[in-house]
């Protein structure tokens, strides 16, 4: 019991040390002056650098109050990399070891914070290839698969304790519009999408979720049929969309899905970069895309009302990849035209 509890009062005394994150006004002058304001929620200001870092506190305390982490006990887990840096963040808190399993083509900025935090990274060929190896090596060890694919969208409270819904919401309630007419997140284990459609369900809101996925992604695909067999490549935006459809993502909570290509994610990232004055991350990319789309919709229609949606991590992780011009072309392909297009509707 000893351990047990003082693991548990090292996380709420590193939560009480911590800051909420901030809700920054996206001004967009074409969209404002039609009474629609935009918002982003910079997850990226959490000590490990993204949304994760709530998702990690999560599954740990998840974890430790089901009894399945004991002192000494080696975590493991299957990641495209930012679960995996917070999740070394808390493991190194509660000295355990941490072993992340991710696909070969995580960036090296993130393998690097991983193993600055004292995690060990390893490397498997393909992204439905983390799962089964995770696995394995928690039975090797004799420690622990977290399995956020699985446990995201049960290890976080919903109704409210500091979730980021009630955060949003909170801090939104000095605006011309405090209840938000859409709430944009993409979706990787589904959890955050599943927290904030559960919390505006309880709460009576009239705001909806809307989930932009990305090319190769099965949950939009998954979202139309409701055939959780389905399997696809995966994605190519790091931190969402997945190769099978996970139990986390919960498509009941979901009120309305968009695809994105990948040109226009990064094309947005670009804009969104410029905008805001600092890069961000291709998963806020994905998500601009969807706001903007809902954005030109509302103004079409003559909807006034806000839109908000995340700031999921900084670009400064993705330096060699999405930002480095010779790769984005190679991987993803020339987002010009992209970039023109959508520039043309925050006019
Ligand atoms: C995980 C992640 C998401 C999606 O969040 P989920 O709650 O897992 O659906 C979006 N962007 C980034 C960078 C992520 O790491």
């Amino acid at each position: 019991m000893n351990w047990l509890h003082h693991a548990i009062a090292q996380i709420e005394a590193d939560y009480q040390r911590s800051a909420d994150t901030h809700l920054i006004a996206l001004p967009l002058p074409g969209f404002a002056r039609h009474g629609i304001d935009l918002y982003l929620k910079d997850e990226s200001t959490h000590p490990t650098g993204s949304l994760k870092h709530r998702l990690a506190r999560s599954l740990f305390l998840y974890s430790l109050c089901n009894g399945w982490l004991h002192e000494g006990s080696t975590v493991v887990e299957s990641s495209s990399g930012s679960t995996a840096v917070s999740e070394a963040y808390f493991a190194r808190l509660l000295g355990l070891p941490f072993i992340a399993v991710m696909p070969k083509s995580t960036s090296a900025e993130k393998i690097a914070q991983i193993t600055f935090y004292g995690g060990r990274c390893h490397l498997v060929d393909s992204a439905s290839a983390v799962y089964d190896e995770a696995r394995a090596l928690a039975t090797q060890t004799g420690g622990h698969y977290m399995d956020q694919f699985t446990y995201a969208e049960r290890a976080t409270d919903w109704r409210s304790n500091n979730n980021i819904a009630q955060s949003m919401f909170s801090q939104m309630a000095r605006e011309r519009f405090p209840v938000p007419r859409w709430i944009v997140v993409g979706a990787g284990t589904g959890g955050t999408s599943a927290t904030i459609g559960r919390y505006v369900r309880y709460q009576r809101h009239a705001t909806q979720v809307c989930v932009p996925d990305p090319v190769g992604s099965v949950f939009g695909a998954y979202y139309r049929s409701g055939d959780a067999s389905l399997t696809g490549p995966g994605s190519r935006i790091e931190g969402i969309g997945r190769p099978r459809v996970e139990a986390s993502f919960i498509r009941t909570l979901v009120d309305r899905m968009i695809d994105v290509a990948d040109v226009d994610s990064v094309a947005a990232m670009h804009i969104l970069t410029d905008l805001l004055g600092r890069k961000v991350g291709p998963s806020t990319g994905t998500n601009f895309v969807g706001m903007l789309a809902l954005a030109c919709e509302m103004r079409h229609k003559g909807e006034r009302g806000s839109i908000l949606s995340l700031l999921c991590d900084s670009g400064e992780r993705y330096l060699g990849s999405y930002f480095d011009p010779v790769w984005a072309l190679n991987h993803i392909g020339d987002s010009g035209a992209a970039q023109a297009r959508l520039r043309e509707q925050l006019t």
